[in-house]
């Protein structure tokens, strides 16, 4: 038998014996609406009060950073609790506090901020994102520290603002604020499958781009007079998607979508009617990029093709950047953060984990930025903001398993 096994028993009890605690814990934060200012709600400062009170309670020596938020002229608060372990590295849980607002009262079938706990399932809005992790890790943290193991590293969690709008006055102010270290082992877990068997340790980069042409807008029955602004951007807008298709082709498998793509989306109305040449043409496209591309390569290649297609046709064409994002390095499925995340999710659950990219971004992303190896888990059937949303307690009380023995098998 191996020796952790006993270790790992005691562990996953403990976490059944405590857990109904904590579920009546999360029900009433629940209570309390958290929606971002910067989307018309409250904010989290309510929400923060009530688990530093809980926090505090329970023993832990609680860190509080409070930003000031120049827009909305409210504190956002960030809560950080740790257990001592060996040495100076830290693993850390980073959650996020804030939600989304509810969106129209008619589509939820109970009330988004009165909790319902229902065929084993609590509904309320933030339930899912991020409630149920904040839950799980407060779980695991009771837990470690009833049972008193010597941990091999710190182990602690971080309750942060502001990751529905940007993360200015959470995650972004605590990096900039030197709270993460490099060294420092960090697991978001604000993402996942229903089945838990997909840890995520690569984001691919984001850019959004709008081209404008302007031409000149004639009938339609005599183009020579004008410039068909609609004719350029088509031709402009296929040269721009073969061009990136060519030159980015590179596979990488840890992708489901394993090469870097570039979708021609949006495109703006022009003209009310069909015989009349359209003087001003809009396209856009999305593009999610491979971690080791950059996105200012890409974004000359882009302007190049502008630049080819304006001199050719004679009409004026503007490049606009609407979103670039760029992906920090991929974290290494050898990193301590994948391996003990890995371990801990087989130990518990039985499942082979795989390791995975997405082509979204969390905010995984701008800890990998930094440098810090992260990786993103949980276990959610992905309702993330929809009404009526959900979590199920057994993955927030499994969860809280796989938090509490994922130190231990360090
Ligand atoms: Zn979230």
């Amino acid at each position: 038998m191996n020796p952790n096994d006993e270790l790992m028993r005691n562990v996953a009890n403990r976490v059944d014996a405590e857990s109904g605690a904590i579920q009546d814990l999360f029900v009433r934060m629940l209570k309390i609406n958290a929606v971002n200012p910067k989307m018309g709600g409250p904010g989290e400062g309510e929400r923060a009060g009530f688990l530093e009170e809980f926090l505090r309670g329970e023993g832990f020596a609680v860190g509080r950073v409070d930003v000031k938020d120049s827009e909305t002229g409210k504190t956002r608060p960030n809560l950080s609790a740790k257990l001592t372990g060996k040495g100076t590295k830290n693993l850390w849980f980073v959650v996020h506090m804030d939600t989304v607002p509810e969106g129209s009262r008619e589509l939820w079938l109970t009330d988004p901020f009165e909790p319902a706990v229902k065929d084993g399932k609590i509904f309320a809005r933030g339930a899912e994102d991020n409630g149920q992790s904040l839950a799980s890790s407060l779980l695991a943290m009771r837990v470690l520290k009833k049972l008193d193991t010597p941990l091999p590293f710190n182990v602690g969690v971080w309750f942060v603002s502001d990751e529905e709008f940007g993360s200015t006055y959470g995650i972004r102010y605590l990096l900039d604020h030197g709270h993460f270290k490099k060294d420092d082992i960090v697991i978001v877990p604000d993402s996942g499958t229903p089945n838990g068997a997909d840890i995520e340790i690569a984001e691919k980069g984001l850019l959004w781009f709008k081209v404008t042409t302007v031409g000149k807008q004639v009938h339609a029955s005599v183009p020579s007079k004008g410039l068909n602004a609609h004719r350029v951007g088509m031709k402009l807008a296929a040269d721009i998607d073969e061009t990136l298709h060519r030159r980015y082709s590179d596979v990488d498998t840890l992708f489901n979508e394993t090469r870097s793509t570039f979708e021609p989306t949006k495109i703006e109305p022009n003209v009310a009617n069909v015989n009349t040449i359209p003087g001003v043409d809009v396209f856009c496209f999305d593009c999610r990029v491979l971690p080791k591309i950059g996105l200012d390569e890409v974004v000359s290649l882009v302007e190049e093709r502008v630049k080819a297609h304006e001199k050719e046709s004679g009409a004026r064409i503007k490049l606009e950047l609407i979103q670039k994002d760029s992906a920090g390095p991929a974290t290494s499925d050898k990193s301590e953060a994948s391996i003990l995340l890995a371990k801990a999710v087989h130990r518990v659950t039985g499942t082979e984990p795989r390791f995975v990219g997405i082509g979204g971004l969390t905010v995984g992303n701008l800890f990998r930025k930094e440098g810090i190896p992260t990786a993103v888990w949980s276990t959610i059937d992905e309702v993330a903001h929809e009404p009526n949303e959900y979590c199920h307690i057994k993955n927030l009380v499994n969860d809280a398993k796989v938090f509490a023995a994922l130190p231990l098998l360090a």
